[in-house]
Parts: structure tokens; C-alpha cells; sequence
């Protein structure tokens, strides 16, 4: 974070991208320039990289309560998002032609506050394939509604005896027209964290497996996959410190899924494409980094996130705190300022020198609004007027004042602008 102290630009947009630390910078480093043979060749030096590939998987995999085979390397969030609703989406549904034919239509279940790239995938299944998309509601801190959930699978039930004999190794062999509930473990607009493990307990109880983007979470608490007894988990490299463009799709072995990339077959045959040693590396390391800095600074973290919402409820009495005001990441404020325009609001703290977003934060360059916050309820324009503060550590009380500081003068003048106001 550059501009710790009272000047410089403070960037409070730490759920958008990260900066590659050094150490990360380093570990990578021979894998670019000695050993940088492909590891599949058979030779010593691909036997090198292989080893390197090795060992990054299996640390990814413990540091994710996973096991080594369960990983996928993938180039980011999007795309292991894709893989898992696309993939198991098609695996799914061809196993469920297969049983009953055309005769049953199939659905892909996800809650109403996913990310586009979960959105999109399950809205590509429905336009190429007519699955029927079905969107769990959340509540006004954006928790996901779990009995409607329960209600969404028991309709997607096709044969209850079955289903009941089959019990959890049934996403083997679908006894529901479900293919798949998707669902995030923390949200990027507002910071709630969803019960993941409760969600998978009541589609396992279908037979349905279960699709965890964990983009926002991965490095900011800690991520138990096999314990929450979860089929399949997105990460992104970038939102915990390596470059842009790595990630990972944790998929365990009995799910059943369609590779989205063909080609050579890397990746348990589910991602082709020649492994970015030196990205896998960076990303086993920088996520151990960031598992133990959390592990370091949780409760310091959380303390100056509330320090910074009283704050800034404080020098602004319109504002209000979106999303559950403590079961939320620890680094991660949100607030919405009724009767001012966001875009605004974003343009002049940046003016003052605080980088922050409104919570959107991949449909960059376009300032929509934000799809989480109208689910929870929001009008359109309080929507609108949302704003995200996120940060990897502790802010400083001098910090703080400056962002509140900040804060007060841009909606003062703002509500003195007659143009800026809604
Ligand atoms: N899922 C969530 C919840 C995200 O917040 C993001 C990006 O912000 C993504 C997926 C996409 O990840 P990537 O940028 O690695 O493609």
C-alpha cells in the first residue's frame, strides 16, 4: 500500500488487485530464467520444473484443506469459475440425459450476489443448452437464503427412494435436475462471508454438487475445502499478491466434469494448455504469505475496519454500513451514502488521495451498479451511491482520520454541487 502516513495516495482497493510482493517476485525468478523447461519433457530440466509443479500444488492444496490432486492451475478466477460451472455443468447434464432422457429439464442453481463470471457462465449453460437458471435470494446483509435454497432443490428432486439410498455419492448418479449449486464464500461488493459448509450439507443431501467461488476469500481467512466438504473452489492469484492472470480450480476427484480448454491434456486432462511453472510457484507461495500474515494481524485487521466504518459513520450521518457488520472479511469497509451519486463520491476521494471502488470491481471503466447491493434490497440510486474500502493491513489511526477526513469534505461538497446529488 503505498501512502501509509499522512500523504501520497492511499489504495484502499485491495479486493480489485493486489501488488506481487518481493519474496513472491523471487521465488518465481528461477523458474523464468534456469529452470524453465516445460515439465512434462522427460529430460532432467523437465523433471525440475515438474518437481517445482509438484511441490506448489501440494502446498496450495494444504493450505486450502485440499489434496494435491485436487488441483487444477487455471489462469484466474474467470476461468476456474467457467471450468467448474460450465464443466460440471455439462458432465452433469449428460449423465442426466443419460438416465432420463429430454424428459427432464435441467436447472443450475446460484445465488443472486455471484460474481459475473459464475453469472455469465450459468446464463452461457441456459442460452446454449436451455438449463433454467435458478437465483437463490439473499437477505438485506446479503446472506444467502438457505431454506429458499433448500425449496429450490427439493423442486428439482426426480426420484426420492433413490435419492435417499444413494445419499452423497449421488452426484455420481443424478437423482436431481440439478447439475450444480454455485455459490461465493465471501462477497466482493459488501464482505459477507456465507455459510459454505451449511450450503454444501443441503445439496449433498440432493445429490448435488457444489461450486464455491472463494476469489475474495483465498488469503483473508482461512479456506478448509475437504472439511466444508466442498466438490469444487475457485482462487485468484492477484487479490493475494501474485501477477495477474494465475489462479486455481480445486475440484475433487469424484466430481464429475467436462474440460472447458482441449488440447494436450495437462491438468488431469481437464485444462490443457503448457503449465506456467513459475505462476504456480507464485501462487503456492504468495497464498502460504498471505494465510500467515492473516494468521498474524486477523484481529488487528478487523479492528481498524471497524474503527474505519464508526469513523466514517461518524463525519457522515447519511452513510450507512452495507453488508453484515461482523461476519465479513476482516479487511474489507462498505458503505453506501444515500442521496449522493457513487461515481462521484469515487472521483473526488481520489482527487484527496484515497483510491477506493464501489465494490464492482471487474466491470471496470463502466460504472454499473452494483448487482449485490440491489439484491439485498437497495434502490437503484442508494445502490449507486456504494463505496468500498479495502485493505491487506491494519490501518493506522493517522490513516483513518485521513480517510474519515476525506470522506466528510467530499460529501460536503458534493452535496453542495447541485450536479452531484441524486
Ligand atoms: N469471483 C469473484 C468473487 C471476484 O471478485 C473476481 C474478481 O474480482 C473474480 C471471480 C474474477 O477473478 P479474476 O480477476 O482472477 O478473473
Amino acid at each position: 500500500m503505498s501512502g501509509n502516513g499522512t500523504t501520497g495516495e492511499l489504495y484502499l482497493d485491495a479486493a480489485s488487485t493486489e501488488p506481487v510482493s518481493r519474496t513472491v517476485i523471487e521465488a518465481m525468478m528461477p523458474f523464468l530464467t534456469e529452470a524453465y523447461a516445460n515439465p512434462l519433457s522427460v529430460h532432467q530440466p523437465g523433471k525440475t520444473a515438474a518437481r517445482a509443479l509438484d511441490a506448489a500444488r501440494a502446498s496450495l492444496a494444504a493450505d486450502l484443506g485440499a489434496r494435491p490432486d485436487d488441483v487444477i492451475f487455471t489462469s484466474g478466477g474467470t476461468e476456474s469459475d467457467n471450468l467448474a460451472v460450465k464443466g460440471i455443468g455439462m458432465a452433469r447434464m449428460r449423465m442426466l440425459r443419460d438416465k432420463y432422457g429430454e424428459s427432464v429439464k435441467p436447472r443450475i442453481i446460484v445465488s443472486a450476489i455471484e460474481h459475473p463470471a459464475v453469472l455469465q457462465s450459468a446464463a452461457w449453460m441456459e442460452r446454449w443448452f436451455g438449463v433454467e437458471v435458478v437465483r437463490i435470494p439473499v437477505d438485506e446483509q446479503a446472506h444467502i437464503d438457505t431454506e429458499a435454497l433448500e425449496r429450490a432443490l427439493a423442486q428439482g428432486d426426480i426420484d426420492d427412494g433413490e435419492r435417499e439410498s444413494a445419499g452423497h455419492g449421488s452426484v455420481l448418479t443424478p437423482t436431481n435436475r440439478t447439475l450444480l449449486v454455485s455459490v461465493m464464500l465471501a462477497n466482493n461488493e459488501v464482505g459477507t462471508i456465507e455459510p459454505v459448509d451449511g450450503i454444501a450439507r443441503i445439496a449433498h443431501a440432493h445429490g448435488v454438487p457444489v461450486h464455491v467461488d472463494a476469489v475474495q476469500a483465498a488469503g483473508q481467512i482461512p479456506i478448509r475445502m475437504r472439511d466444508w466438504d466442498v466438490d469444487a473452489l475457485s482462487i485468484s492469484g492477484h487479490k493475494f499478491g501474485t501477477p495477474k492472470g494465475l489462479g486455481a480450480l480445486l475440484l475433487r476427484g469424484r466430481t464429475p466434469v467436462e474440460p472447458v480448454l482441449s488440447g494436450g491434456g495437462q491438468e488431469r486432462g481437464l485444462r490443457s494448455g503448457t503449465q506456467n511453472v513459475a505462476g504456480a510457484v507464485a501462487l503456492a507461495i504468495a497464498l502460504h504469505e498471505s494465510n500467515e500474515r492473516m494468521a498474524g494481524q486477523y484481529r488487528a485487521l478487523a479492528e481498524s475496519r471497524d474503527r474505519l466504518m464508526d469513523a466514517v459513520l461518524r463525519v457522515e450521518p447519511r452513510a450507512q454500513v452495507t453488508g453484515d457488520p461482523e461476519r465479513r472479511l476482516p479487511g474489507h469497509a462498505s458503505f453506501v451514502f444515500p442521496g449522493l451519486a457513487g461515481e462521484a463520491l469515487l472521483v473526488d476521494l481520489d482527487a484527496r488521495g484515497i483510491a477506493c471502488s464501489s465494490g464492482s470491481a471487474c466491470a471496470l471503466g463502466r460504472h454499473e451498479v452494483p448487482a449485490t447491493l440491489l439484491a439485498m434490497g437497495f434502490t437503484q440510486p442508494v445502490a449507486k451511491s456504494a463505496l468500498r474500502m479495502t485493505f491487506r493491513t491494519p490501518l493506522t489511526p493517522e490513516q483513518i482520520n485521513r480517510v474519515a477526513a476525506a470522506v466528510e469534505e467530499s460529501c460536503h461538497s458534493l452535496t453542495h454541487t447541485s450536479a452531484a446529488p441524486l
